[in-house]
């Protein structure tokens, strides 16, 4: 593995913590991430490619503070981490060309926003509400 571990710290809310730590792990072999630390309200994980698990972090937790440890200080996380997410989410829209099971299409969505939430269906404009945001996220 030579990919580079980048270190990450967290503080949220202690009623949050399960939610997020749920979400972490569930996250797939290459956006895994490896909590190596964990209080009431703390966390500390180390992820070689972090993007979904700040994505998840900052739409279930809004009201956390992430960042960045490099060289011994912590860097503010850009609001925005990536522009578009081709996995890990669904099209709540039951016509969607991606909720088709006859010719299945990878759905993907544009991240207009992460604060407040605004992620919509590149293939039908769907916009996924906050809380089937947080459902599919927390698995
Ligand atoms: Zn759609």
């Amino acid at each position: 593995m030579s990919e580079q571990q980048r270190t990450f710290v967290l503080k949220a809310p202690h009623n949050k913590m399960p939610t997020i730590r749920r979400a972490l792990n569930s996250l797939s072999n290459e956006n895994q991430v490896a909590i190596t630390l964990e209080k009431d309200d703390f966390m500390e994980f180390t992820s070689a490619s972090p993007a979904y698990a700040m994505f998840k972090i900052k739409i279930l937790s809004p009201s956390s503070v992430l960042r960045e440890r490099k060289n011994g200080m912590e860097m503010d996380i850009p609001d925005k981490i990536f522009e578009w997410i081709e996995d890990m989410l669904s099209c709540p829209n039951k016509n969607c060309i991606t909720a088709q099971p006859k010719e299945p299409t990878t759905p993907k969505f544009r991240v207009v926003s992460i604060s407040p939430p605004k992620i919509q269906c590149y293939y039908c404009g769907r916009y996924i509400d906050q809380s089937s945001l947080e459902a599919q996220l927390a698995k």
